[in-house]
Formats: C-alpha cells, structure tokens, sequence
C-alpha cells in the first residue's frame, strides 16, 4: 500500500511527488507517457511573473514567482539558468500596461546592458519594456530530479476505485490518496463541472551564430543561448487539438511562425531548427489554477439541505471524493506555478492546511450547480 499515488509526472505531478517524499511519503506515479512526456517537456520553462495592470492571477503569478525562484536557486541550483529577463511591449497597449506594471511593482528593475539593446530589431529598441532578474529551468531534468524517490510506472491509468480506505488503480495497486496531475491529456473522473481547455504549444531549438544573454519575452519567448544554442517559444494554437484534429500538425508553418515572431525582436544570424518540441497545455475557465479535493456532483446535489442558487456558496457543505485531489489548469505558467501550488497541496493533504477558495475544484461546482434548472 501507498501513501500517495499520484497520476502524471508532468511538473505538477512531480512538484507535488517532490513535497511528499520529502515529508517521507511513500509514493507511486503513473504516467502513460514518460516523466515529462506531456506538456512539460515541450516548455521553454521560463519563469516570469505576469506583466499585467492587476487582477487576481497578476497577483498569484507574483507570489508563485518569488516563491519558485527561491526554490529552484536552494533545491535545484543546477537545473536553473539564472539570467536577466526583458519584456517587451508589443504594442501601444501593452506599453501602457508596461508602464502602470513598472510604477506599482515591488520587484527590483534591472538596467539594461548596451549589448542586448544593439541586437534588437529597430522596432524593439523603441517600444516600453521592462527587466527585472529571471530564470529559466531545463523542464526534462526539473521533472526528473523531482521525481527521484518515487516508484514509477509508464502506464496509462484506466480504473480508479474507492473501496476499503483506499484508492485501488488499474485493479493492481493501491494507495491511501490519490492526486490527478494530468494536465490537459485525459479526464479520469467524469464529473461535468470540470472543464479544462488544452492548448497545443510549439517551440524550437535553434543554433545560431548570434549569442544572447538575456530571456526575451515580446512575441514569442527567446532563452539565452548556450553552446551556441537557444529556445524560441511558444505558438499557440488554439484550433489544432491532437485527439481531434483530422490532419497532422504542420511542423513547417509552426517554424515558420516562430522564427517570423522571434526576427521582429532579435537579429539571429544562421539560424537552423535543431529540435521541435509540442504538446498541450491546460488551463481552466477563469485562468485561475486548480488545486484540491473534488466534490461528488451527484451526491451533492442530493443534498437537499445546501442551497445552490445562492450569492455565497458555502463549499464546505459539499460532499468530497475521500482523499481524492487535483493540481492542474496552469496554462502557460506551470513552471513558475507549480513548486507554490505543489507546496500548498501536499500541507492540506498532510496536515489539512486549508486552500484558498479561488484555488479550489469546488469553485467550478459551485458556478455550475448554480446555473441547473
Ligand atoms: C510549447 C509550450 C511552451 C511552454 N512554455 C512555458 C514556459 O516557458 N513557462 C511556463 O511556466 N510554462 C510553460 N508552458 C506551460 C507548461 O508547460 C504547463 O503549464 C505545464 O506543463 C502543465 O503541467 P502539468 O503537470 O499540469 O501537465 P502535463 O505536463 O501535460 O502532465 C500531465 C501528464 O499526465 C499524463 N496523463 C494524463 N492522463 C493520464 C492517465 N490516465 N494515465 C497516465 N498518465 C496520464 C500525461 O501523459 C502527461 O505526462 C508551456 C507549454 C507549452 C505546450
């Protein structure tokens, strides 16, 4: 018997296998395809925060940031590229947004050296921007080292059945709580008021002659070169799903696209695709990430005692999966997300620390119950 199992070693997953080893849970993980093999590996894995006006997710980005830079730089030093980021604006109103971001933030501004403005596009050098320090994480080896400890299985997980004070899986093991980490890939409890949008993301390495210290974000996200090699990132397309599509996705028009956004920001010069990375990312309904137990809908809904059409719904009179949770819906963000929210999950499963409600499944119960005939 297992403490935890945990489904999908993306960077939630293992963010969350990371915290509870550590507090010397024994845990098993499953992943259908390999240990980042979802959309984690396709990430460029930039952390950043959000330059945004305000707004509850700013605000979570902001805390997620500080929070998983200090953790990456003391737990995973060697998996850390520390470089200065440079954002910059698109257009008139992201310069607007730049400026309001730039007057309010706590972050400390960093100078910008001559050496990267010379190398940016005549368009580029004109527009507001802003650099604060950064950093980006190699996703494969992050997800990896996380994952030391646990026992993992590459298996696609079927069954889930609750029975005896525990969670039995694929009728083979068991485990005394289970945590969904499976991003946008599969939905393995049907319940109707989860819903995640999954966004297929293409990015590239490249070689070039030209060199570049800084992560540059304005159309697409440019890594600092290494070896002579950097990451240009991500596309996204909004209208291309693997499970659905008809035809295959068109590799050659997303390179295209990447290397196109990546020149009206930065002169590279010989540049060849060395390696393309896709895969989907999920986010939820209102950007906000998802972490927490599940409500059973059907057993909920009997209740007969809870209102549901009501202004201020109290969630805590929901009926739960027993120790079932979720960590998902980090759109394009899961790295800078995940060590904050894989640390908020494994203290309310280990010591029932309550999660914020904006956090919670039970948001989404609550929003759809309301709106049942
Ligand atoms: C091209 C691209 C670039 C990106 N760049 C950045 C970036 O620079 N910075 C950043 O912070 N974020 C970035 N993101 C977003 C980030 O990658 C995602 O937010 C993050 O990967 C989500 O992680 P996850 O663990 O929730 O999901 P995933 O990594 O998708 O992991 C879910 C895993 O679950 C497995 N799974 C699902 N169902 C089952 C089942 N039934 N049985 C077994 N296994 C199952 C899947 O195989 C998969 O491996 C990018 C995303 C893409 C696509």
């Amino acid at each position: 018997m297992y403490d935890v199992a945990i489904i999908g070693a993306g960077i939630n997953g293992s963010a969350t296998a990371y915290e509870l080893i550590k507090s010397g849970k024994k845990v098993i993980m499953f992943d259908m395809n390999s240990i980042a093999g979802g959309g984690s590996g396709a990430a460029g894995a930039f952390i950043s925060p959000k330059f945004s006006k305000s707004g509850e997710l700013k605000e979570l980005l902001h805390t997620a940031f500080e929070y998983s830079m200090a953790f990456y730089e003391k737990e995973f030093p060697h998996i850390l590229t520390k470089a200065p980021l440079l954002h910059i604006a698109k257009d008139e109103s992201d310069e607007e947004i730049l400026r309001a971001y730039k007057k309010n933030t706590e972050l400390e501004l960093e100078d910008i050296s001559a050496e990267v403005i010379s190398s940016l596009s005549e368009e580029s050098k004109l527009k507001e921007n802003i650099s604060i320090n950064a950093g980006v994480v190699n996703a494969q080896a992050l997800c990896s080292a996380m994952c030391k400890g646990v026992h993992f299985i590459n298996a696609e997980v079927e069954s889930l059945e609750y029975g005896d004070n525990a969670w039995t899986i694929n009728e083979a093991y068991t485990a005394k709580e289970v945590v969904l980490a499976t991003g946008a890939y599969e939905k393995l409890i049907n319940e109707p008021y989860i819903q995640l949008r999954g966004v297929w993301g293409h990015r590239i390495d490249v070689k070039t002659t030209s060199s570049n210290d800084y992560s540059i974000h304005q159309f697409v996200s440019i890594s600092p070169s290494k070896d002579g090699v950097l990451a240009i990132g991500a596309t996204h397309n909004v209208h291309y799903h693997p499970q659905t599509a008809t035809e295959p996705y068109n590799i050659e028009e997303g390179r295209a696209e990447l290397l196109e956004k990546a020149s009206r920001t930065l002169k590279l010069e010989n540049v060849e695709v060395i390696k393309d990375y896709t895969g989907l990312r999920s986010g939820s309904f209102d950007y906000m990430p998802i972490v927490g137990s599940l409500v059973m809908s059907q057993e909920t809904l009997s209740n007969k005692t809870i209102k549901f059409k009501v202004k201020k719904p109290d969630i805590s009179e929901y009926v739960y999966y027993p120790n079932l949770y979720m960590i998902n819906g980090s759109g394009g963000y899961g790295f800078v997300l995940a060590p904050y929210l894989a640390k908020i999950l494994s203290d309310n499963i280990l010591s029932a620390k309550k999660i914020s409600e904006r956090l919670q499944v039970a948001r989404f119960f609550a929003r759809w119950a309301k709106k049942l005939p």
